[in-house]
């Protein structure tokens, strides 16, 4: 089955959360699912593909095209951890406001109502490095473009933004531009 057709098959649309008319698409039971998440995981992974010294886990053998993954909090820690583990890299987090203990950078980004504040610790990314960005949802893009401004005000290089579901009508890959984004499935 398609990779695409696998995660609509265990997608749970939720009407009217976390507010009225809003239809929140749960990838949890993607995550729990043993071979949707691997296969989700390694789709992510690819193009870049999996780093010789992962191929016992991953059954595949190319170098990855970055050299760390980062996750956006909450959902993103989830599959950043396993790409990383698949492709033979590390994964740093980029946190909410106030969980960081350690000299960091942050950038505010629009929410329906106000705003919020991602950090990242300063020493988690050096210059030049290659880097992946995964979460589970882009929609409007301010959290992905929040989490790669980031990266890049550390001297960062992103090579792909990765993500399970786009919700293509929001626009966030216009948003994010022009960096590659790498979605799995667009509804
Ligand atoms: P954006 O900043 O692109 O508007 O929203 C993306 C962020 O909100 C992501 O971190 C994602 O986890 C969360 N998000 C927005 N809509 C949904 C949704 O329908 N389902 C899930 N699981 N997360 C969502």
């Amino acid at each position: 089955m398609p990779v695409d057709e696998l995660i609509a098959a265990f997608v749970v649309d939720v009407p009217d959360f976390p507010s009225p008319g809003i239809v929140f698409r749960d990838l949890t039971p993607v995550f729990a699912d043993a071979g949707a998440f691997r296969r989700v995981v390694e789709a992510l992974a690819a193009p870049a593909a999996v780093d010789p010294r992962a191929a016992a886990l991953s059954g595949a053998a190319r170098q990855p095209d970055f050299d760390v993954v980062v996750g956006v909090e909450a959902r993103g820690f989830l599959l950043a951890a396993a790409v990383a583990l698949v492709t033979g890299t590390g994964v740093v987090p980029v946190r909410k406001a106030g969980k960081l203990p350690r000299e960091r950078v942050s950038a505010d980004y629009a929410l329906e109502y106000g705003t919020a504040t991602l950090e990242l610790h300063t020493d988690s990314i050096t210059p030049g490095q290659r880097v992946l960005v995964v979460d589970d949802v882009l929609a409007t893009g301010g959290t992905l473009e929040a989490a790669v401004s980031l990266v890049e005000q550390l001297g960062g290089v992103v090579t792909t933004v990765a993500v399970v579901v786009e919700l293509a009508a929001l626009g966030g890959r216009q948003r994010i531009a022009p960096h590659a984004v790498h979605a799995l499935w667009l509804v």
